[in-house]
Order: structure tokens, then C-alpha cells, then sequence
């Protein structure tokens, strides 16, 4: 009885917490960003890579998703285990190495892609959608880009030299929250080329570019998470938890499905689509050599972010 009660206890201060960290999240969304110190006074250098109202709205839609997702995550798990996993852990550690390859690298490889299309590929602007309305320049924008994305995506599978870097991002076997951070630098520069390009082409200014980088931050994690749910009829129209599991299954009859990124159209448009909806396959890489993730303290999880890095090159020259 005194242990039921205890737990509670710690259920009703974990609840607490959590509300008080959501209403902390909500201010930098109020406040001017001038004021946000993180941005303007500890990190300066971090500020001209971060698009302020990104930087704004971010920790708010963390907050809800990470509430929306623990939530189902207890309700309906695929594979029930703690949310705190080593998986997990090694996944959080993958999407802050993320963070430091956007700041150190992708900032100015996404400079260079726009200065390159500005210089000398402009021409391919599509012409007259400058003068749409812009709601329905951001749909084609989209529609585009998430085409790109699967076609890309499509690639990295099929072409060896793709799928050594993009198999880092597959050969997580417990697939959670922070899975779609867990993409090999390489791998990540190739998507964000194409993405990119997409938006470029159909005239998109920045409004619609922040739009679709929250839709392409926030979408991905709900569903890499680990919970059974496929979304029923909207299956047709959108990527869902259960379609991208089977995209990650082990075995060789789900390897090449199941490649959309937000719109699952374009795999069933050109026969990609994997027919059935309530299959929850095991996830991974059939590659005895891949380091996976053992220890969950610190230096462990360092550890193995550093071979996991390494490995997409240790891959080519075993192959070579
Ligand atoms: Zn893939
Ligand atoms: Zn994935």
C-alpha cells in the first residue's frame, strides 16, 4: 500500500514537472528574440545559423510532441520497454551530433547550394509560379520536395556507395522518437541537396521554407516512435509509424519499400508501396559488423556514436 502510494506520488511530481517544463517552453515563443539569451548572448556564433522563428517555435513543438508520443508510447507500444532506452539514449546523442554537423558543416553546405543555384542555375525557376498565390506555391514546393525526398531516397537504397552511409540510419532495431536523427552526416548532405533544390525551383521564400523545416523536423520523429499505430484510412495519403517499420524491417523482402518521406503517394504511384498494413516487423541490419549500441553511460554512447560514424567508410573498404 505505502509503495502504491509512493509511486503515485512520483507520477504526480513527474506530471508536474513535465507541465511547468511546457510553460517554460512557451516563452521563447513570447518573448522578443533579442531577449532569448541562449541565442543572443551564450551562443552568438549558433544565432546566424538558426532561423529566429525556428528558434522560437521549436522547444513549444518538442514539448507537445514528446508528450504527444510518450503518451501513445505507453498506450499502445510496439515493442513495450522503458522510454529512457539505450536506444533511445544513443539516438538523443545522434540528434546533438546532428545539431554540431549543422553548425560546424550543413549551415554552409546549405549556403553553398543556394549560392550555387542562385549563380548559375536559376534558369531552372519554374516559370509564372513566382506569381501564384502562395499557399499554392508552398503545396507544389512541397509536393515537389517530398518527391525529391522519396527519389532520393530511393537512390541511397539502390546505389552501394548510398546505402554504406544510409544503412547507419536502418540498423537501429529499436526504433524510437530520435531515430530520423540518427543519419550519417554524407547521408544527410545528399537528402538536403535534393530537398533544397526542390524548393528552390518553385520560387519558395523563407516563410515556406521555416513551414516545411518544422513539418520536416516534427513529422519523422512521430513515426520513427515506438507506437502501434497506422493511421487507418490516412495511410493512403501520409507516411505512418507502421509503413516506415516495414521500411526498416531486417528482412530482405522490406528493403526496397516503403520510401516516402511525408506522402506515401509516391510509393503507390510507382509500386513501392508494401501491401500490407498490419505486419510490425523486426528493424535492423542484417550486417554482423555493425556496432550497435550496448552502453548507456556517457563515454559508451560516445563510444559507439564514433564507430557508428566510421562505419559507412569501414563498410567500403571490407566491400573494396
Ligand atoms: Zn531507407
Ligand atoms: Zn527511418
Amino acid at each position: 500500500m505505502a509503495n502504491a502510494q509512493q509511486a503515485w506520488r512520483v507520477a504526480w511530481l513527474v506530471w508536474l514537472a513535465w507541465l511547468v517544463l511546457g510553460l517554460l517552453c512557451i516563452l521563447p515563443a513570447v518573448l522578443p528574440l533579442s531577449s532569448l539569451p541562449l541565442l543572443s548572448d551564450w551562443l552568438p556564433a549558433i544565432s546566424h545559423h538558426v532561423l529566429p522563428e525556428k528558434a522560437r517555435y521549436s522547444p513549444i513543438s518538442y514539448w507537445l510532441l514528446l508528450t504527444l508520443v510518450w503518451q501513445l508510447q505507453r498506450l499502445r507500444p510496439v515493442a513495450p520497454g522503458p522510454f529512457f532506452s539505450v536506444a533511445f539514449r544513443q539516438d538523443l546523442l545522434w540528434y546533438f551530433a546532428t545539431m554540431g554537423f549543422r553548425l560546424l558543416f550543413l549551415g554552409t553546405w546549405a549556403f553553398a547550394v543556394v549560392t550555387v543555384y542562385t549563380h548559375y542555375l536559376s534558369f531552372l525557376t519554374l516559370p509564372g509560379v513566382a506569381q501564384w498565390h502562395p499557399i499554392a506555391q508552398f503545396v507544389l514546393g512541397v509536393l515537389l520536395a517530398d518527391f525529391a525526398r522519396w527519389l532520393s531516397h530511393l537512390i541511397r537504397h539502390k546505389v552501394p556507395l548510398f546505402w554504406a552511409f544510409h544503412s547507419v540510419h536502418h540498423a537501429q532495431r529499436d526504433l524510437n522518437l530520435f531515430t530520423d536523427a540518427r543519419v550519417h552526416p554524407v547521408d544527410r548532405m545528399v537528402s538536403s541537396l535534393v530537398t533544397s533544390l526542390a524548393l528552390l525551383v518553385t520560387g519558395n521564400g523563407v516563410p515556406a521554407v521555416i513551414l516545411w523545416m518544422v513539418i520536416e523536423t516534427l513529422y519523422p520523429k512521430f513515426y520513427h516512435a515506438n507506437v502501434r499505430i497506422d493511421l487507418g484510412p490516412l495511410r493512403y495519403l501520409l507516411v505512418t509509424p507502421q509503413s516506415h517499420r516495414v521500411h526498416h524491417g531486417v528482412e530482405h523482402r522490406y528493403h526496397d519499400c516503403n520510401f516516402g518521406f511525408l506522402f506515401s503517394v509516391w510509393d503507390r504511384v510507382f509500386g513501392t508501396q508494401y501491401p500490407e498494413h498490419h505486419i510490425w516487423p523486426p528493424t535492423g541490419i542484417p550486417d554482423a559488423e555493425f556496432p550497435l549500441e550496448q552502453a548507456g553511460d556517457p563515454v559508451g554512447l560516445f563510444r559507439t556514436l564514433y564507430r557508428q560514424l566510421i562505419y559507412p567508410f569501414a563498410s567500403l573498404r571490407r566491400r573494396a
